[in-house]
């Protein structure tokens, strides 16, 4: 395994590297943030990126806290003119059960902000150009391909293109590629089992939604095995995926690509949202997706967005999460190279900072997978507004941490949850399994096309709020 300031050999170790202040592997939400923060302070940034944009990627629902960090960065209007569907809460249920909780924002402790649900591929290359007009270098289609000296004030990396980029520090944005976490050796996977997930999913056309402004609540259907987003993306689009066990998918004798519509074939919610949906036939998948990297910053790097970790996208978390982090960590980087802050120090706050802001959903994916939460979270209120708390939690109210009305109501909403398992405090709701249902295949009625045209089909600037 390398040490952070050693060394690996390459071609490209004899031709001068360019130079800029910051080097930043990966243009998603949580790089391009960070190139627009950097950029528009004046300092020298490269972007390098794997793909080209637009490309499709996972992940289309926002939270509300999200809105005030577009605000600052003076993005909002640009972002709501690309299409969308507005958000204003959230919809859970059993999979088998039509009686769902349905919640909005607004009913939270906190006030909430009004948000999205969105195409990543629009919204992604809309923050990648952002940082091109800011004054980044970008290079699309040309990925990290090794880190050869990563230290304090003093990193360079080889690029697909052959050439050598050096720079004051290293900012990994690069997801799941986690280039850092893998070249220091310091990704790790969850312990728990019950964390290891692989994601089935596709976008069509004609999913029924709930009516007015819960048209675009993201769905969330449970059941034994796994869970079932649903999630408008624009007034006609929907993003549909199951989440799982590999345990679970290792025991059926079914193709991965046709994994979606096996279980949608058992849900018997979705399969009645998706009556009349037309769509692709096969699936994407996406698996092996848990894992942290820690620490999550060191001498030349920071790592932000998913290239620190990733969880479960239960709570739709990530893009928020990845994009606050990553401002945050600019912020520390502007100082700390304007000489206004240490290394050290802007690396104890960066840590401090990611650390307080995710232990609350950690805590929260943790239990979500109890079924007494389950049971708590559809009764739909508690005593002491502790429901209320978990609301502005889900709206992404935890930065730098959740205030303490929302940090005490959530330590009480756990001791409940943990108590439901031996009193029952709410109903009991009895679980529902796919295994035990009946299947009744889902009749694509013709298909929208590849998965392709889906991805790169040009942004229409209309807004549809
Ligand atoms: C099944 C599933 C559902 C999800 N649903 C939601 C949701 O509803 N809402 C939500 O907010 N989040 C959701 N997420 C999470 C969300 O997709 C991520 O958290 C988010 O994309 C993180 O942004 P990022 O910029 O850190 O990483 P990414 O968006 O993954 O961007 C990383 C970029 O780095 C590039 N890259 C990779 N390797 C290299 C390399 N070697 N060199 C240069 N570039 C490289 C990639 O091409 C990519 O463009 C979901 C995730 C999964 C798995």
């Amino acid at each position: 395994m390398p040490t952070a300031a050693t060394t690996s050999t390459s071609d490209s170790a004899t031709t001068a590297p360019e130079r800029f202040d910051v080097l930043i592997a990966g243009g998603g939400p949580a790089g391009s943030t960070a190139a627009i923060t950097l950029a528009r302070a004046g300092l020298r940034v490269c972007v390098l990126e794997k793909d080209h944009h637009p490309r499709f990627h996972i992940g289309e629902s926002i939270l509300p806290r999200n809105t005030p960090l577009l605000r600052e960065l003076n993005l909002e209007a640009h972002v709501r003119a690309l299409p969308h569907m507005s958000k204003y809460g959230a919809e859970f249920g059993f999979a088998n059960d039509p009686a769902t909780r349905r919640f909005t924002f607004n009913d939270g402790l906190l006030p909430g902000f009004p948000v999205f649900n969105i195409e990543r591929a629009h919204l992604d290359k809309l923050l990648l150009d952002q940082a091109r007009v800011a004054g980044a270098t970008v290079h699309e289609g040309n990925p990290v391909r090794s880190i050869d000296h990563l230290a304090e004030g003093d990193v360079r990396v080889t690029a697909a293109d052959g050439r050598s980029y050096a720079a004051k520090l290293l900012i990994d944005a690069s997801g799941h590629g986690t280039i850092v976490g893998r070249h220091l050796g310091t990704r790790k996977a969850f312990d728990e089992p019950e964390l290891q997930k692989v994601a089935y999913f596709q976008h069509f056309e004609g999913v029924r939604h709930l009516a007015g402004i819960e048209h675009g609540h993201p769905g969330i259907f449970m059941s034994d095995e796994g869970w079932f987003w649903l999630i408008a993306v624009s007034p006609t689009k929907t993003s549909v995926g199951f989440v799982t066990r590999p345990s679970f998918v290792r025991q059926l004798d079914v193709p991965p690509t046709k994994l979606l519509q096996w279980a949608i074939a058992r849900a018997p919610v979705v399969r009645e949202r998706m009556a009349n949906a037309t769509g692709p036939a096969d699936n994407q998948v996406l698996a092996d997706f848990s894992y942290k990297c820690r620490p999550c910053a060191g001498p030349g790097y920071m790592l932000v967005g998913d290239a620190g970790a990733f969880l479960d996208p239960i709570f739709s978390t990530g893009v928020t999460l990845a994009m606050m982090a990553s401002h945050h960590a600019a912020g520390l980087t502007i100082r700390q190279l304007a000489g206004q802050l240490s290394p050290a120090a802007a690396r104890a706050d960066y840590t401090s900072f990611v650390e307080r802001s995710t232990s609350p959903f950690w805590s929260l994916i943790r239990t979500y997978y109890k079924h007494e939460f389950r049971e708590l979270f559809m009764e739909g209120s508690g005593p002491m507004s502790v429901h209320k708390a978990v609301i502005s939690l889900l709206a992404g109210q935890v930065f730098p941490k959740p205030v303490w009305t929302l940090r005490w109501r959530h330590t009480l909403f756990n001791a409940f949850v943990r108590l439901q398992k031996h009193v029952p405090l709410v109903r009991r709701r009895a679980r529902f399994s796919l295994l035990t249902e009946t299947p009744a295949p889902l009749s694509l009625t013709g298909t929208s096309g590849d998965r392709q045209a889906v991805i790169v089909s040009a942004p229409t600037l209309v807004g549809v709020s």
